[in-house]
């Protein structure tokens, strides 16, 4: 009797063990089925039989607790299954946050405000969405704040981010994006500008602990905040800043004894600080990666990935931009009017005059109406970027997921660039 040749590999998973693969080749198209057993990929579980696709670029662990058996079919770049993992921890850590959240609906308090720190490739926004998915597994209703300017996860890089998290994060496609809170900061690390990036944390911080308040379950639910992979010197000033501004009463602190020590000395006796293990399956991204993620991201915002976006493309005269941006050139103190500092200038509005080095910028579109208004801290509609400029025409040609016209509010010139391969 020959033996049926089966089209998929066979993985019998362990208790506490994952499955982890990666897929490169533009072309590949892999699909992974739980066939029996209980499995999760990052804090998501999987429906029985039920097959999942997943094409390049994918980096995946499916994890199990109980032990199970997965098929997969197609080629992966690497896949192997690992033993070592530090997912009881990061369930303990879980725990310790329903823990407080009970006792915050027991006396209508604020639930949990907990930051995930670390330096840059240690699974940082995969801690933060297994922890977003247990607490809305059990019916809660968290705030995630992501602050992590250079991959703008929750909408382009050069942004930072509020969502409600209300249902598990899809294993295709992720978090659900609806709605966010976005506000703009314009470069692709805090570093671009560091008081600025303060005043913006600041300002989503203080805007997010309001909605906290918009209904009970989220305000026992509490936040998940993501923090960016700088660490060291102004990094860690802004970490201190952001835990400081969100009133975080936990931080998790992965893979570094030092950042841990540092946080265990500073931050205030209220604040548990916790130190977990990476896990060995987060994979590291070389600069260009990170770049190319970068485009990429901000190219879904545009195109959309698996549904497409159609967007408009049209001229804007440039007497009709309401163009700035936030910095002004520093100064030394002793040139500054009487009773402003240098550090002021960092946060000041600058009317921009369009030129040809506004060609392929991205523009953060404002909610902001006027120059009067607290433009920093108002929150943005949309992104539009600049496809082409017309110095003759005084004009310059806009790609943008609205049709036209423009809204009549403030544009904020951002660092960021995307060159559109489309156009
Ligand atoms: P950054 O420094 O860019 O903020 P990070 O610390 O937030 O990164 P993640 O984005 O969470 O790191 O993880 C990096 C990549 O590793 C992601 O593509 C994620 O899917 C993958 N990854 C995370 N955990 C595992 C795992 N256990 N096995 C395989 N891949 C994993």
């Amino acid at each position: 009797m020959t033996e049926e040749t089966k089209d998929y590999i066979e993985y019998t998973l362990e208790t506490d063990s994952e499955l982890r693969f990666e897929i490169e080749d533009k072309d590949a198209k892999v699909q992974v089925m739980l066939f029996s057993g209980f499995a999760e990929m990052f804090g998501t579980e999987l429906v029985k039989k039920k097959k999942y696709n997943f094409g390049c670029g994918a980096k995946v662990a499916i994890f199990t607790y109980q032990g199970c058996v997965l098929h997969l079919w197609g080629k992966t770049d690497v896949s192997y299954i690992s033993k070592e993992t530090p997912m009881v921890q990061y369930l303990n850590c879980h725990a310790a946050l329903e823990q407080l959240r009970t006792q915050a609906e027991e006396k209508d308090e604020r639930g949990p405000i907990a930051m995930v720190v670390g330096p840059t490739d240690v699974g940082k926004s995969t801690l933060c969405r297994i922890l977003l998915n247990y607490a809305v597994r059990l019916g809660r209703r968290p705030l995630y704040a992501d602050t992590d300017v250079g991959q703008g996860a929750l909408s382009i890089p050069g942004t930072i981010g509020t969502i409600l998290v209300e249902r598990p994060a899809s294993i295709e496609d992720g978090l659900s994006m609806t709605a966010p809170l976005v506000y703009h900061f314009g470069y692709k690390t805090p570093s671009g500008n560091n008081t600025l990036y303060k005043a913006v944390v600041s300002k989503m911080a203080e805007v997010t602990l309001e909605s906290m308040n918009v209904n009970k379950k989220t305000k026992h639910s509490g936040i998940i905040i993501n923090t960016c992979g700088w660490v060291k010197g102004d990094g860690y000033a802004i970490l201190a800043h952001t835990a400081q501004a969100f009133e975080v009463n936990a931080v998790f602190v992965l893979d570094q004894e030092r950042l841990y020590n540092e946080l265990l000395r500073d931050m205030p006796s209220f604040v548990r600080v916790v130190l977990l293990s990476k896990s060995g399956g987060v994979v590291e991204r070389s600069k260009e990666q990170r770049a190319e993620a970068r485009d990429q991201r901000i190219k879904e915002y545009f195109y959309g990935s698996k549904t497409p976006f159609y967007p408009f493309s049209f001229e804007v005269k440039f007497q009709d931009l309401k163009l700035y941006k936030i910095g002004a050139p520093p100064l030394p103190d002793s040139c500054m009017p009487i009773g402003m500092k240098a550090e002021d200038n960092k946060t000041k509005l600058v009317a921009v005059t369009p030129s040809s080095s506004l060609l392929h910028h991205i523009l953060a579109v404002s909610f902001a109406e006027s120059n009067e208004d607290d433009v920093i801290g108002t929150n943005v509609a949309g992104f539009v970027c600049v496809t082409d400029v017309d110095m003759e025409r005084q004009a310059i040609t806009i790609l943008s997921p609205q049709p036209r016209p423009l809204p009549n509010t403030l544009l904020l010139l951002s660092d960021l660039q995307f060159m559109d391969s489309h156009a």
